[in-house]
């Protein structure tokens, strides 16, 4: 049974939320469109919607199949994911395995530099406020979170960490950070929205080529080709 698209709910930078006939589930449809520096620069690149919907689903399904299940039930279309519907925490998690983006510039770091363990850096998702570094503290006092929350979050994201580290790594890529979102399901705290390389850099080894939205927030070439590039090398050239 496919269930049937209903309202949009929600319409983000990158993807719009639907209802469906059934309240528990919603449909996740991801957009060509691209923004960065918090809307400030935007543009349309063809085929983004579609890869970065594979990519989700087939991230999400390894995740699952490795012990840490997300949202998702299950693709439907080229660019719509069936979801359980959840409340979004609203705190991003970012892991980091090497130096990169607003980490280098908040301490004058080097873009780069490997990090010896992974970093967990918490930011609240708010779009008027620029998304602001979080301590936990803060998260708790001002109740964006609950303490069990946050180290439910901290951990999942440390193995998801460990399981994109080795996919991406067979690919020839290095995963250098990457920001997850976490919904509440049921009194439990279960990985949702989307990983893409939206919101992931993913630097070829040896190389260094970017294969993510650094492409489009730097300048540094084609953003559908770049994304075309790694759905091949995830999915095998045919697919791309
Ligand atoms: N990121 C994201 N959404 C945000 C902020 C960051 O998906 O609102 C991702 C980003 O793509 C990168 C990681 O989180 O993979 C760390 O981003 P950083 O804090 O370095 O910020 P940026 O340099 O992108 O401003």
């Amino acid at each position: 049974m496919i269930p049937a698209r209903g309202a949009a709910l929600y319409k983000g930078k990158a993807k719009s939320v639907f209802a469906t006939d059934d309240p528990s589930l919603v449909i996740l449809r991801f957009s060509d469109e691209a923004t960065a520096f918090n809307g400030v620069k935007q543009a349309v690149f063809q085929d983004k919607g579609r890869i970065n919907c594979a990519i989700t689903a087939h991230l999400f399904d390894e995740l699952a199949a490795r012990g840490v299940p997300s949202h998702m039930v299950r693709q439907l279309g080229e660019r719509d994911l069936l979801c359980h519907k959840v409340e979004i925490i609203p705190v991003e998690v970012v892991v980091r395995n090497v130096i990169a983006g607003s980490l280098a510039r908040r301490y004058g770091l080097t873009e780069g530099e490997p990090l010896d363990e992974p970093l967990v850096e918490l930011f609240l998702k708010s779009d008027e406020l620029n998304d602001p570094l979080l301590t936990e503290e803060v998260a708790v006092r001002f109740d964006f979170a609950k303490r069990w929350e946050l180290q439910c979050m901290r951990e999942q994201a440390l193995q998801v960490n460990d399981l994109l580290r080795a996919f991406w790594g067979e690919l020839g890529i290095d995963l250098i950070d990457f920001k997850l979102e976490f919904g509440r399901l049921d009194g439990k705290v279960v990985l949702a929205d989307e990983i893409t390389p939206d919101g992931s850099r993913l630097w070829e080894r040896g190389t260094g080529q970017r294969f993510d939205k650094d492409v489009f927030r730097r300048d540094l070439g084609d953003l559908s080709q770049t994304y075309r590039a790694l759905h091949a090398r995830v999915f095998g050239e045919t697919q791309a």
